[in-house]
C-alpha cells in the first residue's frame, strides 16, 4: 500500500458525502409531521479496512409549527452528537462481548484492524449502553452521493479534516 502523504499527522483517507434528507419527519416533541426547511452538516469516523473513512452527512433540519420548534433528522446510522458511526460501536462491542477483550486493548485492536481508535472510557461508555438495550441500525451505503479521496489530519489534541473543494459543498473546518 502507498501512502504518499504518510506522516505522523497526515495520512489519506476516503470520504462519503452521505445525505439523510428526508422531506417529512414525525416531530421529536409531538409526533407530528414537520416538513424540512434546511440542512446541516455533521462528521463522522467509520471503520475501514483499508484507510480512515471519514462521513460527511449532510442531515436536513425541520420545522414543527405546532411546537415552535427546529430540530435535526436523526439517521439511524449515527448517534445524537456522535462522531463515531454505529459500525464503530459495534465493532467495539463484539470485541468485548464475542472476543472477549479487555477494554484497554479495543481500542488498539481498532485502530490496527480498522483505522478509528476511540478510547477505553468510551468503549466502556458504549458496552454499558448496549447492555441496557441500545439498537444497532448501522447501514447507511443507501444514502451515499459521493466519494472522494481526502487527508485527514490527526494530532494529539483533536482531529479534524481536510476536505478537497467540491461543488455544492460547504465543507467542514477544523
Ligand atoms: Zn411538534
Amino acid at each position: 500500500m502507498t501512502q504518499p502523504y504518510h506522516s505522523l499527522n497526515y495520512t489519506p483517507c476516503q470520504i462519503r458525502q452521505v445525505d439523510f434528507l428526508p422531506p417529512l419527519v414525525p416531530c421529536d416533541r409531538c409526533g407530528q409531521d414537520a416538513r424540512r426547511v434546511d440542512v446541516a452538516t455533521r462528521t463522522a469516523i467509520d471503520i475501514d479496512l483499508d484507510h480512515p473513512a471519514v462521513l460527511a452527512v449532510r442531515v436536513s433540519v425541520h420545522y414543527c409549527s405546532p411546537c415552535h420548534h427546529y430540530f435535526r433528522a436523526q439517521p439511524p446510522f449515527l448517534r445524537r452528537d456522535a462522531i463515531f458511526t454505529r459500525r464503530v460501536v459495534r465493532k467495539a462491542i463484539e470485541a468485548v462481548s464475542v472476543d472477549g477483550l479487555a477494554f484497554r486493548t479495543v481500542g488498539q485492536r481498532l485502530a490496527r484492524d480498522f483505522w478509528v481508535q476511540p478510547s477505553e472510557a468510551i468503549i466502556r461508555r458504549w458496552c454499558r449502553g448496549y447492555h441496557t438495550g441500545i439498537t444497532l441500525d448501522d447501514a447507511y451505503q443507501e444514502w451515499i452521493v459521493a466519494e472522494f479521496s481526502g487527508i485527514l489530519c490527526v494530532d494529539e489534541l483533536y482531529v479534524r479534516f481536510v476536505l478537497p473543494k467540491r461543488p455544492g459543498w460547504s465543507g467542514m473546518g477544523g
